[in-house]
């Protein structure tokens, strides 16, 4: 049962430490949020599960990690420079600036007045002065999406790591976009992260290659907790298209702000690879490209069977890493009414995401054979394990298990006096609270670290 509201969940998260507002001290930064303690461990679980799904468990699809600070003329190539704008509106009353088609009933949302200015396009993306002398000349931007360095490094990939088509490269970091009002916690910010596959196919095998990247990625959100069911699938209509796709799909999620997207699938064609490469009329290019003079390499693989370079399709599921943290937290999120009247909150995460694997719990506080024999048990988890575990020694049973539901470890372990004696712990089960009893040299079968 998801949250009732987006308060529970910005509530939850600063209480247990998921996410806090960047620069808070001073008042903090609009669009911009700071992941803590036990974020970190879930937004990482997240991204490892991609990389997992994308990279290892298959072998047609390599991994990379491309600068942040990009060479304009990628930009300026890839289309953004003259296309990646929003609609910007003033209010002429209160000075208020909005993004015309997010208004109802085109009035100012902050003083209801209908005197606005007329929509003017307002580019997105951030710009930083590159070297000593700010003279306005020497500047990078922050990508706006990680993908077009992927694009700029097809050659180098291919080069170093030869694969035939189909084939596909990933990435997973960060993106930045001067959102005109960052709203609805971390759904809109104007830094976040995303993960992105450019998928490269052959022309002609592209609209495939698109519906099987659909149900792909479907399946990926059903393993994270977020199924079928609470995902609409919508055919973005053709005008509404970004300046590079055919066609995309996007997944809207029922955020608690309201059903919006949480993944693009888009078919963006030959127009980014055509647009980045030189000499561009001895391909046939079915996109309007870019007019490039200025790249020193073709972006394109040799075709044996027709003895001819061509440049190929791509497929692009690309997903933000904090609305994908924002939908499976809200999935998890429950509050369960107990047998004693109280309610507890949980976070039913499902295990590999959970930012906690096990808590390892002393049953008292200060008698050191507990403690250290908690330590060992943790030490020896912690060894075979790439994901956290740890002590909680506060000495109250009642509360760190509130606390372990809240922040949605799967197992609590106990360290009692049978522990010493008879080389046993209990084991708590989040969800269902059973609890069990079983040989310390058994924990590892129980627990999925
Ligand atoms: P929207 O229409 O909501 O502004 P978009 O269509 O511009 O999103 P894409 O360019 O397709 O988004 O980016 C791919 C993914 O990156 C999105 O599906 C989303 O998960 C994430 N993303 C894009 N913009 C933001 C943002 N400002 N804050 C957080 N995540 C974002």
């Amino acid at each position: 049962m998801p949250a009732n509201s987006m308060d529970e969940l910005v509530s939850l998260c600063k209480r247990r430490g998921f996410i806090f507002q960047s620069g808070e001290i001073y008042g903090g930064l609009q669009g911009i949020y700071d992941y803590g303690p036990m974020g970190v461990e879930l937004k990482k679980n997240i991204k490892d599960s991609w990389w997992s799904s994308m990279v290892y468990r298959r072998d047609d699809i390599e991994g990379l990690d491309a600068s942040i600070l990009t060479n304009p003329k990628v930009l300026k190539y890839s289309g953004h420079e003259d296309t990646f704008s929003d609609p910007l509106v003033d209010c002429k009353d209160c000075n208020g600036r909005f993004r015309a088609d997010h208004l109802d009933d085109s009035k100012c949302p902050l003083c209801g007045s209908i005197n606005l200015t007329d929509p003017r396009p307002f580019n997105l993306m951030f710009k930083t002065a590159v070297g000593p002398v700010d003279d306005g000349k020497n500047f990078a931007y922050l990508r706006p999406e990680t993908a077009q360095q992927i694009f700029t490094n097809f050659k180098n990939v291919l080069d170093s790591n030869p694969k035939s088509l189909p084939f596909g490269i990933a990435q997973i970091g960060k993106a930045f976009r001067n959102e005109i009002t960052p709203r609805n916690f971390i759904f809109r910010v104007r830094e976040f992260e995303q993960m992105e596959l450019e998928f490269f196919v052959k022309n002609g095998d592209d609209e495939k290659w698109h519906e099987y990247w659909l149900e792909e990625r479907l399946s990926w959100w059903e393993d994270q907790g977020v199924p079928r069911s609470s995902l609409e699938i919508l055919d973005v209509p053709q005008d509404e298209l970004s300046h590079y796709s055919k066609k995309t799909y996007d997944l809207m999620y029922k955020f608690p702000h309201g059903v919006e997207e949480l993944e693009g699938i888009a078919n963006r064609t030959d127009f980014d690879l055509g647009s980045h490469s030189k000499n561009q009329n001895e391909f046939e290019i079915t996109a309007k490209v870019t007019n490039n003079k200025e790249s020193n390499s073709k972006l394109a693989v040799h075709n044996l069977d027709e003895k001819k370079w061509e440049i190929p399709y791509v497929i692009e599921p690309s997903a933000g890493v904090d609305r994908a943290f924002l939908a499976i937290l809200n999935e998890a999120y429950n509050e369960e009414s107990l047998p004693d009247g109280k309610t507890r909150t949980v976070l039913k995460l499902s295990k590999h995401l959970a930012p906690i694997s096990a808590a390892v719990i002393p049953l008292k506080k200060n008698d050191n054979k507990l403690v250290n024999l908690a330590k060992d048990v943790k030490d020896q988890l912690q060894q075979v394990s790439n994901r956290r575990i740890i002590l909680e020694n506060t000495g109250n049973i009642g509360k760190s298990y509130r606390k372990h539901d809240e922040i949605g470890t799967p197992t609590c372990i106990t360290i009692d006096y049978d522990s010493i004696e008879k080389n046993t712990v209990t084991l708590r089960d989040r969800d269902t609270m059973d609890q069990k009893t079983i040989d310390i040299d058994d924990i590892n079968k129980h627990l999925l670290i």
